[in-house]
């Protein structure tokens, strides 16, 4: 409960309504693990490989909301908007094998290694990572990309990467710093 109060005074849900509930947690978090929205997948018509770019803030979210498979804690926008969906004291799927122990962050990119993620995204998300790393003690080892964790191929093209995001147009290394460097 001290989380969740910690977490609304920090950063109040502008979309009540929007939050979903997750599954119960049974490990303890030590990662947090950056998405972006737009990737590769197989198209449901033709199975064939396709990419899928950012849609907006809420296109994004309604499809991660509806789908009873998916979930993640938040979503920034490339204004730098925070959206918070599940609650972190909850298990939302947003990584094979790993969501039992982590907090997933999508943000609005392609994913594609050429869109650029703006630095009011950026500084939104360092800023949500700050205040997650104080709250529950992660290591700088303990934020992950999603293509660190998730390296199988695509169903419908053994060539390709399922997972890539958040992409090569992610500046990872210095994101690390801004989080972790002293105050
Ligand atoms: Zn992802």
């Amino acid at each position: 409960m001290i989380g969740l109060v910690l977490m609304a005074l920090t950063f109040p849900a502008n979309d009540a309504k929007a939050r979903r509930t997750g599954n119960v947690r049974t490990q303890a978090i030590d990662m947090v693990m950056i998405h972006s929205t737009g990737g590769p997948t197989c198209d449901a018509g033709t199975g064939k490989p396709i990419w899928v770019r950012a849609g907006t803030l809420d296109e994004d979210m309604r499809k991660i909301e509806a789908d009873p498979k998916l979930g993640v804690h938040y979503m920034i926008d490339r204004d730098g908007t925070l959206r918070a969906s599940v609650p972190e004291d909850e298990v939302a799927n947003h990584v094979l094998h790993y969501s039992g122990q982590s907090i997933g962050i999508e943000l609005i990119n392609d994913g594609d290694g050429l869109d650029p993620f703006p630095e009011a995204q950026l500084a939104s998300l360092v800023k949500l990572l700050r205040d997650i790393k104080q709250r529950r003690g992660i290591t700088r080892d303990g934020i992950k990309r999603h293509s660190d964790l998730d390296h199988a191929l695509l169903s419908c093209d053994r060539t390709q990467r399922r997972k890539v995001d958040p992409g090569a147009a992610f500046p990872y290394e210095s994101i690390l710093n801004r989080v972790f460097q002293p105050r």
